[in-house]
């Protein structure tokens, strides 16, 4: 027998969860299909572990600046496999979390692939299902490359899955995962190669965001080697990875290859042809910010939308559509416009709004920046000296602030706060009239001159 929901979401990761969690809320009768973890990408192989590897070469980093700060610390050994395991009990937990908190929340898990009969219709494992509202939010999976020996190569996915820690790693990528991976594979002590095929990563951040960051990244041992393109690769019997490159160049002796290279839309299975669903010749869903498809009834929220595929974009997105559709708030949704977001990097970089790129190009002469670069105090004492760079991008006679990019110690925890001003609409006078906090680094935001 066919069982009929107000609200079905396909995929449990940050989007799908969210919507049939807020419906629920308003007594609807929902549920969720995943064929995988609970949680989807963020909590299994994006965000989290990603954290937790962050954190565990930070303190690498702390742990060589002790000596300066006074201790007598000797570190014996580091145990990739400990951290891995513990790094995996914490997501268990997590994932067994969400199982009660669905049934808790009368949240229906359907385990399987999702695929459409017609526009009503989900089928999973021969059962089928209807819904008032489908939510797309299958996420999305890495990209491969399409070049010979490609099945040697690994994704973020089999990073996560390594157990042994790999001792010469080449990156290939120039956007967040990359560069991520490159920074903490190197404070953990690997030996990290960045292949990039232009001669900059992170080509849509502002120029001091990426300039800085690659300075800093040299600067503790990252290689980075810009304009190379790799055309196939060769595993030797002792299990050594041999990179052909164009123009003759050969690179040997790497025992991990990832490619992070972008990723690719989860829509392959979903037959979305059946329900009438548009979507673009590279997968992604088309939606309306109302997160509205072309067919009634069916949304997409998340990283299939193709839209700033972040956690926090997927969650509010879905949030608000179920606000929209069960709570009588017909103009619900989310506003795509300054979306704060942190590369955990080494050093990290939190970033919102235009870039001075962006900005010029829309207003030209009214443009006016502010920006400031110095060392934190932390590093004052340490060996290592890594700088912090902070830009205020402004506009008009008020200097209302359009962009507002940091990189540096804590830059991470401190985006946050001056996001919701600049949500406000702050200018440059507000951020003046803000006493500073004493020392830190982000009282340097609110004293720029
Ligand atoms: P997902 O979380 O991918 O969930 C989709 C779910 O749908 C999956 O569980 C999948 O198994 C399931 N599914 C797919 N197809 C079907 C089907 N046909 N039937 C049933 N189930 C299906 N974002 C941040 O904001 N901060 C970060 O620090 C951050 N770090 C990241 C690090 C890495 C390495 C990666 C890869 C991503 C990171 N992201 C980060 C991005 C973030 O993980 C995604 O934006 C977010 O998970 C997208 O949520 P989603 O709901 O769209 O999809
Ligand atoms: P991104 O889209 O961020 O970057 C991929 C980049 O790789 C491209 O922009 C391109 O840069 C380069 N590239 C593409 N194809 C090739 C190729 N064949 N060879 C070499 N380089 C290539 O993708 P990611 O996979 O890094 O991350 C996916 C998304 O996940 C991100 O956009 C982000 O939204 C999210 N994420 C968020 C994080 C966070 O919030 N901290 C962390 C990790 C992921 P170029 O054109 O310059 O060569």
């Amino acid at each position: 027998m066919t069982q009929h929901f107000d609200m079905i979401a396909i995929g449990a990761g940050s989007g799908g969860i969210s919507a049939v969690e807020r419906a629920a809320e308003y007594g609807k009768k929902t549920a969720v299909i995943e064929n995988n973890k609970l949680g989807g990408t963020c909590v299994n192989v994006g965000c989290v572990p990603k954290k937790i590897m962050w954190f565990a070469s930070g303190i690498a980093e702390t742990l060589h600046d002790a000596g300066k700060y006074g201790f007598d610390v000797k570190v014996k050994n580091f145990d990739w496999r400990q951290l891995v395991e513990a790094r995996e009990k914490y997501i268990k937990g997590i994932n067994v979390w969400y199982t009660s908190y669905l049934t808790d929340s009368n949240i229906e898990h359907i385990h399987g692939t999702a695929r459409f009969v017609d526009a009503r219709t989900i089928d999973v494992n021969g059962e089928q299902y209807t819904a008032d509202h489908i939510v797309i939010a299958p996420g999305g999976v890495p990209t491969m490359p399409d070049i010979e020996g490609s099945e040697h190569v690994m994704t973020s996915d089999d990073f996560f899955a390594l157990e042994e820690q790999p001792k010469r790693v080449a990156v290939v990528g120039a956007g967040y995962i990359a560069v991520e991976l490159a920074g903490l594979l190197n404070g953990l002590g690997s030996e990290v190669t960045m292949l990039l095929r232009k001669d900059h990563f992170l080509g849509s951040f502002d120029a001091m965001l990426r300039e800085t960051l690659m300075d800093e990244m040299l600067g503790a041992g990252v290689n980075i080697m810009p304009r190379i393109s790799i055309e196939k690769i060769n595993k030797l019997k002792n299990g050594s990875l041999t990179l052909h490159c164009a123009g003759g160049i050969t690179l040997k002796g790497y025992d991990a290859v990832i490619y992070a290279i972008g990723r690719t839309p989860n829509t392959a299975a979903l037959n979305l042809d059946a329900a009438g669903v548009k979507y673009d010749k590279r997968g992604y869903v088309t939606a309306d910010f109302f997160q509205n498809t072309n067919v009634p009834g069916i949304y997409a929220v998340g990283d299939v939308t193709g839209r700033a595929p972040l956690t926090p974009v997927a969650i509010a997105a879905a949030r608000r559509l179920s606000d929209r559709l069960f709570n009588n708030m017909p103009d619900r949704r989310l506003d795509y416009y300054n979306i704060p977001t942190v590369m955990f990097s080494h050093p990290p970089i939190g970033t919102i709004g235009l870039t001075e790129a962006e900005a010029r190009e829309q207003y030209g002469t009214a443009v006016k920046i502010y920006q400031t670069r110095f060392t934190a105090m932390y590093h004052a004492i340490a060996d290592r000296n890594q700088r912090t760079a902070m830009k205020l991008i402004c506009v008009g006679p008020e200097e209302k602030i359009i962009g507002l990019h940091i990189i540096g110690l804590g830059a991470d925890e401190m985006l946050q706060g001056f996001g919701v001003a600049m949500k406000m609409g702050a200018t440059k006078k507000d951020f003046d009239e803000c006493v500073a906090i004493h020392p830190t680094s982000s009282e340097e935001l609110v004293t720029l001159r």
